[in-house]
């Protein structure tokens, strides 16, 4: 088996989002994801992966992954590079398992759980849908047009205690804001007024009042703080017991973020912007996290977050994987996590899951009270609606191995 093809595909709803497509001459088809800078890793893609996988046996994933590491420079962080190189072991994993006809969570070690329990992340339809940022900005709060039911965003800032019901009643075991973003943003993130800080405390509150401990609050602060405010948020936050502060800090301080970790009582999860085991292994040492999260489509694949897995388990330290970015990285996800031992909960958004997910994508890892499983069928399951290279706003760059010859 031959890898002939790579497509990109680009969505002018969704630009932050890039799918790839890799073929081979057998016909099997494997999908891989990743989020940010789409353009940028579309032009890594075909300018250069595409040399080094068209022609070559996708099965032979971990020495793929090794060449496409060989380029030099791109690959400590998780710019394009890696990014682009994560999705293409999405595709790898993918084509391995449609040709084997088995779940890619068999081939990562074979099931440990059916399901999992997932936590909401509290955004709205369309959130982060613009420019690549996650700053308020990039909201997309719902002015005065009711866009579904699931406006989480102005949920959370708004109606904390209806939101609050509302996941409980859905058996959703946790739900995660970001309630401090705003002063972070007025400030710098060198310091948090003292009505700033009351205002985001009152939503944890608010939240605890109406539905006590039934539901978990995580809250996330996106690394917008320098640390002595991100000490004093988690010092108010305390009381109410927060599941997890995620992101206090940046993750270019670790002994920063470590001494943050030693000061609260409040577990700290950090790790989704990290690109691969040497930023965890780091992560670790200073025992800087209670829980590592981890993104299959930023640190370079399921390959190397399965080995930061493994790793985070000799330092006793569960990993979460992210997902707020596409359906392709949501069904890597889930298979992580069927596979894995250490795995804690998974990260979904409810208002991405029954909307724009199911537009792009079928065969989506079912959730069912609260708890996710991977979906049937080999590979990552998941596949692209049929019509989506027809539709109006879907841009298709394709790389053959004629191309090369
Ligand atoms: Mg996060």
């Amino acid at each position: 088996m031959k890898l002939v093809q790579l497509d990109t595909l680009r969505f002018a709803a969704h630009p932050n989002l890039l799918v790839l497509r890799l073929h081979t001459d057998e016909g099997v088809i494997g999908l891989g994801e990743t989020f940010f800078g789409a353009r940028s890793v579309e032009a890594y893609l075909h300018e250069s992966a595409a040399a080094t996988l068209l022609g070559r046996d996708p099965t032979a994933i971990r020495a793929l992954e090794r060449e496409l590491a060989d380029y030099y420079v791109g690959y400590l962080g998780t710019g394009a590079e890696t990014r682009g190189n994560s999705a293409v072991n999405l595709a790898l994993w993918d084509i391995v398992g449609r040709s084997l006809d088995r779940p890619v969570h068999e081939l990562l070690g074979g099931p440990v759980r059916d399901d999992l329990h997932v936590y909401n992340t509290c955004a709205g339809y369309g959130y982060v849908q613009h420019e690549p940022s996650v700053s308020s900005s990039n909201w997309a709060l719902p002015e005065d047009r009711v866009t579904g039911p699931y406006e989480d965003l102005e949920g959370f800032l708004h109606r904390p205690e209806e939101l609050a019901r509302s996941l409980r009643d859905e058996r959703v075991s946790g739900m995660k804001i970001w309630p401090f973003d705003e002063a972070a943003e007025r400030t710098g993130g060198t310091h948090i007024p003292d009505a700033d800080l009351a205002q985001g405390v009152e939503i944890v509150a608010r939240i605890r009042e109406a539905v006590g401990h039934d539901i978990d609050v995580m809250v996330e602060l996106h690394g917008l703080w320098y640390r002595p405010a991100a000490e004093r948020i988690a010092r108010a936050l305390e009381p109410y017991e927060p599941y997890w502060i995620e992101d206090p800090l940046r993750g270019d301080d670790l002994e920063a973020l470590a001494a943050l970790t030693a000061s609260t009582p409040i577990p700290i999860a950090m790790g989704e912007t990290l690109a691969g085991r040497p930023a965890y292994r780091r992560l670790l040492d200073l025992r800087a996290v209670d829980i590592a999260i981890v993104d299959p489509v930023w640190t370079g694949g399921l390959s190397e977050a399965v080995r930061v897995a493994d790793l985070a388990e000799t330092a006793k330290t569960p990993v979460a994987t992210h997902d707020c970015t596409g359906p392709i990285a949501f069904a890597a996800c889930v298979h992580f996590s069927m596979s894995q031992p250490g795995a804690l909960i998974q990260e979904t958004v409810r208002a991405f899951h029954s909307s724009w997910y199911a537009d792009l994508a079928t065969n989506l890892p079912p959730i069912v009270a609260g708890r996710v499983s991977a979906p049937p069928g080999p590979g990552l399951g998941v596949e692209l609606q049929p019509d989506l290279d027809e539709r109006p706003g879907v841009t298709v760059t394709t790389s053959t191995v004629r191309d090369r010859s």
